[in-house]
């Protein structure tokens, strides 16, 4: 198809954040949306994660968007008028407190969120064994669970996005990467990408770990950087093995079962980073280290899974800002030039953030809050507490 040289809007990035982005924008009114993206879609860091969405945040912010894709995930098939399984599941997430401080902190988390229309609730041992039976948790203090929290399959969740995009004729250039940008007057006017120029008064950088080198290329300081997780998946099992998501922020896991039987667990990296490639050359690869780091926190908790073989090992990038909360709106140097950064929960935020990002854009307001993620808050001493991240 030949090359067309101007646009209402360009996004950058074909994740779940960018995807997303891109078929609102147009949904909501923005004639001729373009959205390219250096290699395919999903090929950054939707592709690799976990697929997990939840509503147990801590802050009223975070819990109103994880309400709200909980919402959209549910019913995301008529949403998009497109006939694809996500593979959602919905078991809840059970969170697990290992000192009393925590446990505090839960207590106060589960209030807010009930207060919020989210009837989570705090577990003692033996209702968290019903939850999620056979798992030895004897050292925990408590628990919080909410039932609608889950996952789903994160290839088929950005491919929805990517084909009712497509279809309601957002062109969508794959291997065609951002180089430059053109400016003038405080004002983005086009993007410079390998296959050509896009003349544009709108740009969305969606380019998620790769964010704030997108931004640099128009001068810009997007406080993003990206940070390797890993990852690892064992050989299927019947079902029921760990029925929920088993999460905890400190120390820092999460292990569960995807309906075709395979245990996924992960964690970060600064427990076992040892001997793995430097964490700021984007580099992507295994380590024994994390194999082994994770494999203790399985066979701990999960002792029918001692014997399950581990079938696959990999990493992605988490998105990382420096209160590790979303970076979204419009810079303040650059008029026209818009940023949606997750801060490493793009897959769930995906699909709230993307419509907010394009109400904002063509509409001015948003339906729900974000104006609190401008980055601007870190040059003004703003950092944005959530207390339940890792
Ligand atoms: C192991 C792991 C587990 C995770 N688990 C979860 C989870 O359970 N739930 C959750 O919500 N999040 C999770 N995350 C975080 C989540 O994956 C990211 O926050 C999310 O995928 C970010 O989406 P995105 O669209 O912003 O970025 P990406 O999916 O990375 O998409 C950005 C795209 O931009 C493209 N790009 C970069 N530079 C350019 C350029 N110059 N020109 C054109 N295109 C460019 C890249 O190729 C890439 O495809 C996890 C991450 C990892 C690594």
């Amino acid at each position: 198809m030949s090359w067309k040289r101007t646009a209402d809007a360009v996004v950058i990035g074909g994740g779940m954040m960018g995807m997303a982005t891109a078929y609102y924008l147009k949904r909501i009114g923005v004639n001729d949306v373009v959205l390219v993206e250096e290699n395919t879609p999903a090929s950054g860091s939707t592709g690799r994660c976990a697929a997990s969405f939840r509503a147990q945040w801590g802050g009223a912010l975070n819990i109103t968007l994880g309400k709200a894709c909980i919402d959209r995930f549910e019913h995301l098939a008529e949403h998009l008028d497109i006939n694809l399984d996500i593979q959602l599941y919905q078991n809840g997430y059970l969170l697990v407190a290992y000192t009393e401080s925590q446990f505090e902190q839960f207590k106060k988390n589960v209030e807010l969120q009930n207060s919020m229309g989210v009837p989570s609730k705090l577990l003692n041992h033996a209702e968290a064994l019903e939850i999620c039976p056979g798992i030895e948790i004897g050292d925990a203090v408590g628990f919080s669970y909410y039932k609608r929290d889950g996952h789903a399959d994160p290839m088929i969740t950005n491919f929805a996005y990517y084909e009712a995009a497509r279809r309601i004729g957002v062109r969508v250039e794959k291997f065609t990467k951002a180089t430059g940008f053109k400016v003038g007057f405080g004002h983005v006017k086009g993007v410079v990408t390998n296959k050509g120029e896009v003349d544009t008064d709108i740009v969305v950088n969606a380019a998620g770990p790769w964010a704030g080198r997108v931004g640099a290329l128009a001068g810009l300081n997007i406080p993003v950087k990206g940070e390797r997780h890993e990852l690892m998946a064992t050989e299927p099992v019947d079902f029921g093995v760990c029925p929920t998501m088993l999460m905890s922020f400190e120390p820092d896991y999460y292990i569960f079962q995807r309906p075709h039987g395979s245990i996924l667990a992960g964690c970060g990296p600064s427990r076992y980073r040892a001997e793995a490639a430097p964490f700021d050359d984007y580099a992507l690869g295994a380590s024994w280290n994390f194999m082994e780091h994770m494999a203790g926190h399985v066979n701990k908790l999960i002792p029918r899974a001692r014997e399950l073989r581990v079938v696959r090992q990999w990493s992605g990038m988490y998105d990382i800002t420096p209160d590790l909360q979303p970076v979204i709106g419009e810079s303040d140097e650059l008029k026209g030039f818009w940023v949606n950064v997750s801060g490493a929960r793009g897959f769930m935020f995906g699909p709230v953030a993307g419509e907010m990002v394009a109400e904002k854009i063509v509409n001015g307001h948003t339906s729900l809050p974000i104006d609190e993620f401008h980055w601007r808050r870190y040059a003004e001493g703003r950092f944005l507490v959530e207390p339940s991240v890792a």
